[in-house]
C-alpha cells in the first residue's frame, strides 16, 4: 500500500460526518460527491432527530438515542456555527385504535427510558399555542428530540475538513473501483482515480452498483419522500410537530416545511407538468392546506418549492454500516433516520476505521447479514 489515504465516496450526512471525525483524528481524508455535498437524500430531508416510536426493537431505539446525544455533542464542538432545534417534537391521534397505539408506544418508550410523556388537550395547546388539534383521541410529548437543517450540519462539518487540511472534491463522480487480491486500491472516476488505504461508500442510492464491483451486497429498496416548504413566516411552532396525516416544522428562518404523501409522477420542482402527472403546484397547496387545518396560521401561506427525496432505505429498514466480510478495506455507510444517526455512525465508524474497532453496538447492521 503506497498511500494511507482514506477516501470518502458521497458527501451527505454520512460521509460529512464520516469525514469530520477522521479528520478530526488527523487522518489524511478525501471526501468526493459526484454533485456537491448534500445532493441526495440530506438536502431533501425532514431533519427530525428521534427515537420514536418505530425505532424498534430496543436495540435500535438504544441506536438512535444515541443519535440524538450525538447532535449535542456535535453542536457543542461545532460552537455556534451549527443550530439545534431543541424543542422536541408533539405528537397527537384520533380517539380509537390509534390512540390506544400511541399510548401503547409511550409506555414501551419509557420503559427503555426515553423522556417521552402523554399529555392531554390543555398540555398540548401549552406546547403548541397556534395549533388547532381538531380531533383528538392521544398526544405525546417527546422532551429530548430535536431538528437540524442537515445542510446546514453537512457544511458545517466539511468547513472543519478543510481547515484540517483533508480534501473536498465535487463534482466528481466515481465510476469504478480498483481491485487488488480483495481488496481495493482505489477509486476510479471515468479515468482518473485516486488511491486509497481505505475506501467509504456514503453514498447513499448510488451504493450498491459501486459495492457490486467488490462483490459486496447492499440491498436497497425505493422509498421517496416530499417535503412542502413554505416562504418564511413569523414563529408558529417550535417543536416538530406530527399530526394525523401530517407532520411539520418551522425551521430558524421561518419556512416551514410540511410532509405529504408521495404521489406518483410528481416532479421536484413547483410548476405545471405535462400529461397526466399531478400538477406540483396544487399538489403543494394542498399539502399546505391540509397542514392549515391543524395550524390555521398557515392559510393562504404560499409554497416556495417542493422537493422529493429518495431514501436510502435498507431492504430491511436497518443501517448497513462496517467493513465488507469480503473486501476488509470497503467500508460501507447506508441507512435511513441518517440523519438522526448521522453524528453517531461517523464518531463509530471512525473508531472501526481508525483504531480497528468492532463496535458492538453496530454488530447488528453488518453488511455481511446480507450474504447468503
Ligand atoms: C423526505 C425525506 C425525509 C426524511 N426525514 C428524515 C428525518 O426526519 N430524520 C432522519 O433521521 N432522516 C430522515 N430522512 C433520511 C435521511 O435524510 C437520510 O437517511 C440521509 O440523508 C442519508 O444521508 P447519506 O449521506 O447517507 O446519503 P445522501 O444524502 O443520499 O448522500 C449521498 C451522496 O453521495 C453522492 N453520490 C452519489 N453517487 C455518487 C458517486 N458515484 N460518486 C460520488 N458521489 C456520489 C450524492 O451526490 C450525495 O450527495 C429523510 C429522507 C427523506 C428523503
Amino acid at each position: 500500500m503506497t498511500t494511507d489515504r482514506i477516501v470518502v465516496v458521497g458527501a451527505g450526512i454520512t460521509g460529512a460526518s464520516i469525514a469530520y471525525h477522521l479528520a478530526k483524528r488527523g487522518a489524511k481524508v478525501a471526501i468526493v460527491d459526484a454533485v456537491r455535498p448534500g445532493a441526495g437524500a440530506t438536502e431533501k430531508s425532514f431533519g427530525w432527530i428521534n427515537a420514536t416510536f418505530s425505532k424498534r426493537p430496543q436495540a435500535y431505539f438504544e441506536l438512535n438515542q444515541l443519535g440524538i446525544a450525538g447532535w449535542r455533542r456535535l453542536e457543542t464542538e461545532l460552537g455556534g456555527e451549527l443550530k439545534v432545534q431543541w424543542g422536541g417534537s408533539v405528537a397527537w391521534v384520533a380517539a380509537g385504535s390509534e390512540a390506544d397505539a400511541l399510548r401503547e408506544s409511550v409506555r414501551k418508550h419509557q420503559e427503555w427510558g426515553y423522556a417521552t410523556h402523554l399529555i392531554d388537550r390543555d398540555e398540548m395547546h401549552g406546547l403548541l399555542t397556534n395549533i388547532a388539534p381538531g380531533e383528538f383521541g392521544a398526544a405525546c410529548y417527546c422532551e429530548a428530540e430535536g431538528a437540524v437543517d442537515a445542510m446546514d450540519a453537512v457544511k458545517a462539518m466539511l468547513r472543519q475538513v478543510r481547515e484540517a487540511g483533508a480534501e473536498v472534491r465535487y463534482p466528481h463522480e466515481i465510476t469504478g473501483l480498483k481491485l487488488q487480491r480483495g481488496r481495493v486500491t482505489a477509486i476510479q472516476a471515468g479515468e482518473s482515480s485516486l488511491e486509497a488505504a481505505v475506501v467509504v461508500l456514503a453514498c447513499g442510492v448510488a451504493i450498491p452498483p459501486l459495492a457490486e464491483m467488490a462483490e459486496v451486497s447492499v440491498p436497497l429498496k425505493e422509498s421517496e419522500g416530499v417535503l412542502v416548504h413554505s416562504r418564511p413566516q413569523p414563529k408558529l411552532i417550535d417543536r416538530v410537530v406530527l399530526a394525523p396525516g401530517i407532520h411539520c416544522k418551522q425551521k430558524l428562518d421561518g419556512r416551514v416545511v410540511v410532509g405529504g404523501p408521495v404521489v406518483a409522477g410528481l416532479g421536484t420542482s413547483v410548476g405545471p407538468t405535462a400529461g397526466t402527472a399531478p400538477d406540483p403546484g396544487e399538489y403543494a397547496r394542498q399539502i399546505l392546506r391540509d397542514a392549515a387545518r391543524v395550524l390555521p396560521g398557515l392559510r393562504g401561506v404560499a409554497v416556495e418549492r417542493v422537493t422529493v427525496g429518495r431514501r436510502v432505505m435498507p431492504v430491511d429498514e436497518y443501517p448497513i454500516v462496517g467493513f465488507a466480510a469480503n473486501c476488509p478495506n470497503l467500508y460501507i455507510a447506508a441507512m435511513h433516520s441518517g440523519v438522526t444517526l448521522g453524528p453517531l455512525i461517523g464518531q463509530l465508524a471512525a473508531l472501526e476505521i481508525l483504531d480497528g474497532a468492532r463496535v458492538s453496538l453496530l454488530e447488528p447492521y453488518r453488511p455481511s447479514r446480507f450474504i447468503d
